[in-house]
């Protein structure tokens, strides 16, 4: 496919010959660009992504759509000022992990989003975590296109969404083109999603490059994507990210890719290294692979960014680029008292949003108090039970992990199960007294060996210690010099294959003093959060018989 830049470069070299009066080739007078040679256009891009269910602000009055409104009202203003034109766009993943936001299917979310003015999003992996019916409503409540190109029904062999947006913008031809990690498919739930093929995004995003080249003819392409940025590239077992797109592509074909699912602020250091010691309110450098411009703005609306381009004659530039916290703190002491203060000065709460949403999170937080589930017996979480034996809880705890990550077996600290649930009724309400942190679920392919080495370590952490592990889907004997006998699946543990297990993301990164698996090329963090987990498990699994969850001598200590 020849350049995209070089072939405007060559269109507008044309339209100059013609304007000076030279007799000209006639082969490309069909392409009339609504943009004026030797003229200067400012395009302003900004964008979020991996909101996750806050639309409200945090227990510390951190982000929230309010303070995002009223920033992006600002940063909106000060561009058309200059006469910049202004795309707001979103790397996807509205959906999951905010109890008030879950219940009500992220409406607060999607429609706060349409009064926020979003001109666009990625469809991310926990769009489909509900079925597609809900997908469907989430739709219609955004007045904005969710786009994904590589999404397709397995039935009539379409694409199932809109896979681009065209904009307009002072004459020029903006394309906003959608893709999705092929990962949805692995995690997300076959009930739902069996109809749909995840393809591969980079070659879809060639094609659909090629195809706007052919018929659409835009000056810019920019791939809002849920994809995830690696460092360098190196993604481990996650599929493709936005650094592997950029790669994939021809030189240049692609101006720049809002990213999210990775969830991280990508600001640079040098060439493929990222900046490691990023915090809030520092300059922030976006990525550069293949002529392609990555952002990401880590995740729950906690930064806008920004990017400032030119566009003449047919080259676009970026001229600068900031992540711009939206009301982040930092802890300070004062007087020997730990305070949490703005970074930046506050930005106040846009009003009208604010009263829209407020009904919402109250009616959000009513429905934590519905019964879900019922239990025929105690699930026993106390602290002097839980951190020094095996217990119904831990075990169903583990249990809905390995579950919803398909995993050969679960670990489960104990330090994080903080109360039992009673017999009788269930709430939402009881299962974040059990799992108030928010901890996500993560899970870790790994061969037998390393398994052996991990549960030596995480197995013999000692009694009356929140390091304690409860097990599902795993016998074994515990001595204090290590495990034996250890069982998966009714089959002695084989040093060579391949076992995907799980464990909370505070034990994945090293807490309790397990040993740190973040980074091993087999970890995922699924983004799912431990309370959502369970109360989905108790919900599909209600009533509940406790004797099911009882341990029975899979773990034997000696
Ligand atoms: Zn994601």
């Amino acid at each position: 496919m020849k350049d995209r830049l070089s072939l405007k470069a060559a269109i507008s070299a044309a339209l100059l010959a013609s304007l000076a009066g030279c007799s000209t080739t006639t082969e490309t007078t069909e392409v009339v660009p609504g943009w004026q040679p030797d003229t200067t256009y400012n395009v302003t891009i900004l964008h979020t992504n991996d909101n996750h269910g806050r639309f409200w602000h945090s227990r510390h009055g951190e982000y929230g759509m309010a303070a995002r409104k009223t920033l992006i009202d600002n940063l909106r203003t000060e561009a058309e000022a200059q006469g910049s034109s202004v795309l707001l766009l979103s790397g996807g993943d509205i959906n999951t992990g905010v109890p008030e936001s879950d219940l009500l299917d992220a409406e607060p979310d999607f429609k706060g989003m349409t009064m926020i003015g979003y001109d666009a999003m990625a469809l991310g992996n926990h769009e489909f975590d509900n079925s597609l019916d809900v997908l469907e409503k989430q739709m219609q409540w955004a007045d904005f296109p969710m786009l994904s190109a590589n999404i397709y029904d397995k039935a009539t062999g379409k694409r199932k969404y809109q896979a681009y947006e065209i904009f307009e913008k002072n004459g020029l031809r903006i394309a906003v083109i959608g893709l999705t990690t092929e990962d949805t498919s692995k995690i997300g739930n076959p009930e739902f999603i069996g109809e749909l093929d995840f393809r591969d995004p980079k070659a879809e995003a060639k094609k659909l490059i090629a195809e706007l080249e052919a018929t659409e003819k835009p000056d810019i392409i920019i791939a809002t994507t849920h994809m995830g940025h690696y460092e360098d590239g190196k993604r481990g077992i996650n599929a493709p990210g936005d650094v592997a797109l950029a790669r994939y592509l021809d030189s240049g074909s692609l101006d720049m890719i809002v990213g999210g699912h990775s969830q991280e602020p990508v600001c640079m250091e040098g060439p493929n290294m990222y900046n490691k010691s990023f915090k809030p309110g520092d300059e922030c450098k976006p990525d550069s692979q293949n002529g392609t411009w990555i952002v990401q703005a880590h995740e729950w609306g906690k930064y806008v960014g920004k990017a400032d381009f030119e566009f003449r004659n047919g080259e676009l530039n970026l001229v600068s680029y900031d992540l711009i916290p939206v009301n982040l703190k930092k802890k300070i002491k004062v007087n020997g008292e730990k305070k949490r203060v703005f970074i930046q000065s506050e930005i106040p709460k846009d009003k009208e949003i604010y009263d829209f949403l407020k009904p919402y999170q109250d009616k959000g937080q009513d429905k934590l108090s519905v019964k879900i589930a019922e239990t025929n017996g105690k699930l026993e979480g106390d602290r002097n039970v839980v951190r020094f034996q095996q217990t119904n809880l831990g075990r169903m705890i583990a249990a809905a992990h390995k579950e919803r990550a398909k995993a050969d077996f679960s670990v489960m600290n104990s330090g994080g199960v903080r109360d039992s649930i009673e017999a009788g009724d269930v709430t939402y309400k009881d299962v974040l007294t059990v799992q108030p942190f928010a901890n996500m679920l993560t899970y870790t392919d790994m061969s037998g060996a390393e398994v052996l080495d991990y549960l030596n370590v995480v197995a013999t952490k000692p009694v009356d210690s929140g390091a304690y592990a409860q097990f599902y889907g795993i016998a074994m004997t515990v001595s204090p010099e290590g495990v034996s006998d250890v069982v998966i699946n009714g089959e002695p543990l084989d040093p060579n294959k391949v076992y995907r297990f799980t464990v909370p993301s505070y034990n994945a990164a090293g807490g309790d003093g397990y040993p740190k698996i973040v980074g091993h090329p087999g970890n995922v963090n699924t983004g799912f959060v431990d309370a959502e987990v369970l109360k989905d498990f108790l919900e599909k699994n209600s009533p509940i018989d406790v004797n099911k969850y009882e341990p029975n001598d899979e773990i034997v200590y000696k």
